[in-house]
């Protein structure tokens, strides 16, 4: 893959320029995607985002959020936008899978793809891009790319908007070990530009309908499980919790971090019926390495101290499975 400046003859003339990212965005992958293309429309180019699915409602307030195409709803739509495009850039996944039915229609593509991302082990497909995983987060390194390509005069209050929305969610709030002086002078940078913080994190943390924290409540009090022997912590959540609680897109999301300030816990699971298939979160403090896990055990990956896998197995099947293979790593657990 050659380094994401080198791209920069190729953002000279106006060019029709998709952006996609992985299935269910966050803030991360939706940030940095709305990010990169308020950069480009100033570039003069013609750019049209891509979800492959929907997207949460705590993101809508996102400047350009109105105008991404979601696959799943409206699959003309966005099959159109990608005809006879130029350029394509993958935000926050590496591996095309995690886009779910746009995968296909991605790996078909005859453009040049370009990939700017955080996570271990990217597939190959790509032929310009960065991939760092010291990188707190995507958002970040669409910055980084602005500045590299010598445009950060173009980081309008619109960029630094939604920049400052991937870091601040995939950080945990500035405190995970990603959080380093880069971003903290980077975010200093963003309010230079007039970016107000407070408000992006009432947007997203202060957004949700009732049931969204009874669920939590719910969750926390009957699907938790505890292995103490093992440092770990679970949380099991049937499909008919989630039609119980009417919860939406992104209403799940977090939860598994809860688990992580019980004393003593190094790794934390969150497995959610999903109907269509059994979903898996996993999170780690310390050396415990969840990329690994999810990789070996649930077909997923992500990064060290946060990953996700998949499972079609039922859900207690799946959480039979997990409890084994917390019992195989018993002692990197210790
Ligand atoms: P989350 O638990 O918040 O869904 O995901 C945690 C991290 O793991 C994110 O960085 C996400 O991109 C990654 N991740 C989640 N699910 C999968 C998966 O099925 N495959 C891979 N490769 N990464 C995943
Ligand atoms: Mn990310």
């Amino acid at each position: 893959m050659k380094p994401i400046e080198e791209i920069k003859p190729l953002l000279e003339a106006p060019k029709k320029v998709v952006i996609t990212m992985h299935q269910k965005p966050d803030a991360d992958a939706m940030g940095s995607s709305l990010a990169l293309y308020h950069y480009l429309i100033q570039k003069g180019h013609l750019v049209t985002v891509i979800s492959p699915t929907n997207f949460p409602d705590f993101l809508k307030w996102m400047p350009g959020a109105e105008g991404v195409i979601d696959f799943e709803s409206s699959t003309d739509k966005a099959l159109e936008a990608l005809k006879g495009i130029e350029l394509l850039f993958c935000l926050d996944f590496n591996a095309l899978y995690r886009t779910k039915n746009l995968a296909p229609h991605l790996e078909a593509a005859t453009c040049t793809k370009i990939l700017i991302d955080h996570h271990l082990e990217p597939q190959p497909d790509f032929e310009y891009g960065v991939s760092d995983t010291s990188a707190s987060s995507t958002a970040q390194l669409v910055y980084e790319t602005i500045y590299k390509l010598g445009d950060e005069k173009l980081i309008n209050l619109d960029i630094a908007q939604c920049i400052y929305a991937g870091t601040v969610t995939d950080t945990g709030s500035f405190r995970f070990a990603s959080t380093t002086a880069r971003v903290h002078r980077m975010v200093a940078d963003l309010m230079d530009r007039g970016l107000r913080h407070e408000v992006i994190h009432q947007e997203i943390y202060d957004n949700f309908l009732e049931n969204r924290l009874r669920f939590l409540g719910h969750s926390l009090l009957n699907r938790m499980e505890v292995f103490y022997e093992y440092n770990t912590a679970m949380l099991a959540i049937p499909y008919s919790d989630l039609k119980r609680f009417d919860l939406q897109t992104g209403d799940t999301e977090g939860l598994v971090n809860f688990l992580l300030s019980i004393q003593g816990i190094k790794m934390a699971a969150l497995i959610i019926d999903r109907n269509s298939e059994v979903k898996l979160s996993f999170r780690s403090k310390g050396n415990f390495d969840v990329n690994t896990f999810a990789r070996r055990y649930f077909d997923g990956g992500g990064h060290f101290n946060a990953s996700g896998g998949r499972s079609t197995d039922s859900l207690e099947r799946t959480v039979n499975r997990f409890i084994k293979a917390v019992e195989e790593n018993e002692t990197l657990l210790q």
